[in-house]
């Protein structure tokens, strides 16, 4: 059976009707990190619909950061794009502070960026090995940090949300499948796991909340050719028993869920968004 992705367009993010009640993440400020691209741009475009003020992170690509931006005015938020490479520690605390001091303050945290260099094992270079930790796991990290500085500084604000402030790892299957030639990406999203849950239980007593959303194959520039002809797409489906890629807006929505109060008893999990892609599809059949 041959089934295509359209079906997600049709969907609607997470928001709240528009005649009485405010978008759920209204007066809030959310920071998406990688926000230029693929997923962390579905992200920024749904929290922009839910109502949040959005600053979209960037390293490269100016352009298609102005871009989500102006996208995001037209969803009738603000938008402020800031560029800063995650894994540098000055550049993370510079961009928060230029955030907050234009934002106001940052409510919610979207730690997307992210990057794979894959090898074989045996000729993985250290370079590879550090960048992909560098970036996936210390930026994820760096940001984190300086989010709760600021949500502990701030504290609740009951009119604006539950929570004093919500983290929201991107991190993905391989936190719990392993992933032969890409060992670099599986172990920091290994580590993306149980650095969020860490982060959770300590932070917990502050009303801050720290979940991971987990995609499978979502349609992206990072796995283009995973699905950019008939032959890879078909060969992906035998790993996704819902037989279908994920799109951004799949996790846009599922982020904007965790970011909400509607979530507010949910802190230290990980949310698959996969297609049943870690329900062992080797089995779909009996096995
Ligand atoms: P993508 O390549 O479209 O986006 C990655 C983003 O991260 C880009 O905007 C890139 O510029 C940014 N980035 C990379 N290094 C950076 C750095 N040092 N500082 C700031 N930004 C940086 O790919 P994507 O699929 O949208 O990936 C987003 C996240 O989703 C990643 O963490 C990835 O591991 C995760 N993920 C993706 C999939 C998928 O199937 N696409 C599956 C599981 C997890």
């Amino acid at each position: 059976m041959k089934l295509d992705s359209t079906c997600t367009s049709a969907l609607p993010v997470v928001t709240m009707p528009t005649c009485s009640t405010p978008p759920v993440l209204a007066g809030q400020v959310a920071l998406v990190t990688g926000a230029n691209s693929g997923i962390g741009k579905g992200v920024a475009l749904a929290l922009a619909q839910a109502g949040a003020d959005v600053v979209v992170n960037y390293r490269d690509g100016r352009e298609a950061a102005e871009s989500v931006v102006a996208s995001i005015a037209a969803a009738g938020r603000r938008g402020l794009a800031i560029q800063a490479d995650v894994s540098d520690e000055r550049a993370v605390v510079a961009m928060f502070d230029r955030a907050i001091r234009e934002l106001g303050t940052i409510d919610i945290l979207v730690n997307n960026a992210g990057l794979q260099m894959d090898s074989p094992f045996e000729r993985m270079t250290l370079a590879q090995w550090n960048t992909v930790l560098a970036v996936n796991l210390t930026g994820q990290f760096l940001c984190a940090r300086e989010s709760v500085r600021e949500f502990k500084r701030r504290g609740v604000r009951p009119e604006i949300s539950c929570a004093a402030g919500k983290i929201i790892c991107v991190s993905s299957v391989h936190e719990v499948i392993p992933w032969a030639g890409h060992v670099n990406y599986a172990a920091s999203k290994g580590g993306v796991m149980l650095m969020m849950k860490s982060i959770a239980q300590e932070v917990a007593p502050y009303r801050i909340r720290v979940n991971s959303v987990s995609p499978g194959a979502i349609r992206t520039p990072i796995n283009t050719a995973a699905w950019s002809t008939q032959d890879a797409y078909d060969d992906l489906m035998r790993l996704v028993p819902y037989k279908r890629i994920g799109e951004p807006e799949d996790i846009g929505r599922a982020v904007t869920w965790l970011a909400s109060d509607a979530a507010d008893y949910v802190t230290g999990t990980s949310l698959y968004i996969d297609g049943g892609m870690t329900l062992y599809p080797g089995f779909e059949t009996g096995g």
